[in-house]
């Protein structure tokens, strides 16, 4: 039987969730009429999510369990869902339902009048921090700015895409990846749907604010060389600067004046200047870890289990 529906969960330590998480999108699925299956991709759990998905999996055929040896990451457990997800569309989903199974009906709705990759846009946000939706409203912003791709601001990884641009992605190869860039940077016909975000059914999130930063630097080093170029107008700004003040520097002490003097003005040009070429050499480092990264061209992930295929 064809699938015509793919829905990827990526799962870290979400066993409160999952009983939850099947219900629902079996309900939704279901109610669509037409064939769909659930690819469950357990990143790495250490609180018997593993085990609860293997029950699962055994109770209902729809569900393809994808196990990895340890945990590699949101991303990379999305990105191991496109691979073995088999329907005519996709559809990525948390599994901690903030992003409502219901919705995907109308994700569905939009592909259905021609459109290639259909995502969320949260209009609201439930039952989060004002750290959270902070830190998250000023990322979706910075990366909107600088990066050479524009993607859409306050969508997360929800969305719906035709397995044409799920197969253009699953040829992009990149280790440090951003999938709601990467599937903004393949074009075809996109479109956004307005949802109201909800509250986590149950367990804490698993984006502490590092891992949030990691994703940031992903976005920026994946999509744009800014931070790069950042030190070259620095560079010629600082440099201009200083021409400009020999001459003034010169007529001041020709007319007797003390002014600009001593260690202290010399210091501190010292450690601003130092200050500036180290955080230029982190931002070099940053895209040279990533490059060697890529060299190593390990693979981007260790499947412990994978789904039968029929
Ligand atoms: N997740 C994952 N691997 C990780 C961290 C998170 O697969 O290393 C999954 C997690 O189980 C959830 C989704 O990614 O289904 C989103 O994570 P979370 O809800 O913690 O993020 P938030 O909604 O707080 O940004
Ligand atoms: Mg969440």
């Amino acid at each position: 039987m064809k699938i015509t529906y793919s829905i990827i969960a990526p799962i870290y330590n979400e066993i409160d969730n999952l009983p939850e998480l099947h219900r629902r999108v079996k309900g939704v699925m279901d109610s669509s009429g037409e064939p769909w299956e659930l690819i469950l991709v357990d990143d790495g759990s250490t609180d018997g999510s593993t085990e609860k998905i293997r029950e699962l999996a055994a109770a209902d055929s729809t569900i393809r369990p994808v196990i990895f040896a340890r945990n590699f990451g949101h991303q990379v457990a999305i990105t191991a869902g496109w691979d073995y997800a088999r329907g005519a569309a996709m559809v990525i989903i948390d599994a901690d339902l903030q992003d409502p199974p219901e919705v995907i009906l109308e994700l569905a709705k939009k592909w259905k009048e021609g459109y290639e990759v259909v995502y969320a846009v949260r209009s609201e946000r439930e039952g989060e921090t004002w750290f959270k939706k902070f830190t998250a409203a000023m990322f979706y912003r910075l990366i909107y700015s600088i990066t050479d791709v524009k993607i859409p601001v306050d969508t997360g990884d929800f969305r719906l895409m035709d397995r044409k641009v799920v197969n253009v992605l699953k040829q992009m190869k990149e280790r440090h990846r951003f999938p709601r860039g990467m599937s903004a940077w393949v074009g075809f016909k996109q479109i956004g749907v307005p949802y109201k975000r909800a509250a986590r059914v149950a367990g804490v999130t698993k984006y502490p604010f590092s891992k949030m930063l990691r994703l940031a630097l992903n976005a920026i080093t994946g999509f744009s060389y800014f931070p790069l170029q950042v030190a070259t107008y620095f560079g010629f700004t600082l440099a201009g600067l200083s021409i400009l003040a020999i001459p003034v520097i010169a007529i001041l002490r020709l007319a007797g004046s003390h002014s600009f003097e001593g260690q202290t003005t010399t210091l501190i040009s010292v450690l601003f200047l130092g200050g500036v070429q180290l955080i230029s050499l982190g931002i070099l480092g940053e895209y040279i870890g990533r490059l060697y990264d890529e060299a190593k061209g390990r693979p981007l992930y260790i499947v412990r289990e994978a789904p039968e295929e029929e």
